[in-house]
């Protein structure tokens, strides 16, 4: 039965034109890899760059790889880092439903109209999917059947698929924004599946439908989708529409061989929040990631959100594959942590704080501005700082330093001298302290390293610390830091 033309005309008078609008594409995997994540961020820059419209669309058609909350770590990402999106699923839109599965009928009538075309055919051969590959489509028989054999067969409910027929003769030629033209001979395509035999569609057709009647103008998707693209052009020639502007992007690597993958335990954006990365840095470092600023920002490495918004443009994606280097997102991070206000950062740091510094009368405030400057990520924080709840068990040799000139009987002498002036200080603040210890060391005639290497190491018992002996005895407490002290110089004596 021929379908009716107004349903296709009511379909195209819905479109929104004249503006860019670009869409995310994600299938709910349950993860966000960082591939994933910087198509969402090119995507959604080409948009704001252009003052155009962003959309989120889920594509879930591929019911067997369905995982359950996947569209919740999708909406959950794409929210922590401020990719905003104007229409989607839980905002709606003109061109709503979102979510492929709710559009199963729309692709069904397209599906049907391109047969009617004789651009696509019905497929009643019976095949697993896995021997999809080998199967010579030029001679399936179903290409070629009559109009009344193909409708006895659905007449008798025999199962089947829609393929599309793709010309024996001739080539395609399609444009990519990075890639350029490429030209490739119809005989190398494959009829592929549009319709399966569930009534769903492949990817392969439901993205060329969503994006005409979603009114995308420029599709950004990994650079894997591009030998397939000549086969979204023929069905955008059979249908007599406008081809988006197609942006491939090449991969992110693990290495130089081998793509990032989630099974070799590549991290997702997930799994890099919990590794103490915070998600400016990880935006900042992932648009860089097969993206180069050009012009006056060539030589920029720091970029704000609203920043990379304002530059950002195709021009600068690489042809090449680009090597995620944790190394270098850890400089990003630190860049980023240190950047921070002091509040920003307590508010960040304060969690790791407490997760080994819990005496509730210790300043967190304090602690956290020893850290900002010493850390590149979150979690190296607690085991910085446990040293504040409990005095770690520590040998006599951590008092010898040859730099600061001190040996165990140098540093008894100190501590020896040290405890009576603190106990003596009448405030116990940064300033009194340090002046205390300066003039201490002064009148002892000892460099200053001298005195605070062992005050140090008696308060903290270890050698590496954020911050140095003042600031910690400050933190620890008079009574405390007292209480150490003496126990460092009972060590030192027996
Ligand atoms: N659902 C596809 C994917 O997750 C999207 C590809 C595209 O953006 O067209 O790979």
């Amino acid at each position: 039965m021929p379908m009716d033309p107004s349903y296709f005309a009511d379909m195209e008078a819905k479109i929104p034109r004249g503006k860019v609008r670009t869409r995310f594409a994600p299938s709910p995997t349950g993860y966000m890899h960082v591939g994933n994540l910087r198509t969402a961020l090119y995507t959604w820059l080409i948009a704001r760059n252009q003052g155009g419209t962003f959309i989120l669309r889920i594509e879930d058609t591929d019911q067997g790889r369905l995982v359950e909350g996947a569209t919740d770590v999708i909406y959950r990402t794409m929210a922590e880092c401020g990719l905003t999106h104007d229409e989607g699923p839980d905002v709606g839109g003109p061109v709503a439903p979102y979510i492929q599965s709710q559009r199963r009928d729309t692709y069904g009538k397209y599906a049907q109209a391109l047969v009617e075309k004789g651009c696509a055919y019905y497929c009643f051969c019976e095949k697993a999917e896995s021997q999809e590959e080998d199967f010579q489509r030029r001679e399936d028989p179903c290409r070629s059947l009559s109009a009344e054999e193909v409708q006895a067969r659905l007449d008798a409910g025999t199962p089947y698929v829609i393929r599309q027929k793709i010309p024996l003769e001739g080539s395609t030629t399609f444009h990519d924004a990075i890639f350029g033209d490429i030209t490739v001979e119809n005989s190398t395509l494959d009829d592929q599946i549009l319709l399966k035999s569930d009534g769903l569609p492949t990817y392969n057709f439901a993205n060329v439908i969503d994006d005409h009647l979603m009114g995308i103008t420029h599709v950004v998707r990994g650079s894997e989708y591009l030998s397939s693209a000549p086969k979204y052009d023929l069905l955008y020639q059979s249908f007599g529409w406008d081809v988006p502007t197609y942006v491939h992007c090449s991969p992110v690597m693990r290495d130089q061989h081998n793509k990032m993958s989630k099974r070799r335990g590549d991290p997702s954006y997930e799994d890099l929040k919990a590794q103490g990365y915070l998600t400016e840095a990880i935006l900042n470092y992932v648009a860089l990631l097969g993206w180069s600023p050009r012009g006056e920002r060539a030589e920029q490495e720091v970029f704000s959100l609203q920043e990379l918004a304002e530059v950002f443009d195709t021009g600068g994606i690489s042809k090449s594959p680009a090597i995620f280097d944790i190394e270098k997102l850890t400089h990003f991070n630190a860049l980023y942590l240190r950047a921070m206000t002091p509040e920003a950062f307590h508010a960040a740091a304060e969690p790791y704080i407490r997760k080994t510094a819990t005496n509730p009368d210790l300043d967190t405030r304090a602690i956290a501005g020893l850290l900002q400057a010493r850390c590149e990520k979150l979690t190296e924080i607690p085991e910085k700082v446990d040293f504040f709840d409990a005095l770690p068990e520590y040998g006599l040799e951590l008092f010898t330093n040859k730099k600061s000139k001190t040996n165990s009987e140098v540093s008894r002498a100190m501590l020896e001298a040290a405890i009576p002036a603190l106990e003596a200080l009448p405030a116990w603040d940064q300033d009194s302290i340090h002046d205390c210890l300066i003039a201490l060391a002064e009148q002892l005639a000892v460099k200053n390293a001298t005195l605070m290497w062992p005050v140090r190491i008696a308060a903290a018992g270890r050698t590496v610390t954020p911050g140095g002996a003042v600031e910690i005895c400050r933190i620890l407490g008079r009574e405390e830091t007292l209480r150490r002290l003496r126990l460092g110089l009972e060590k030192l004596t027996v």
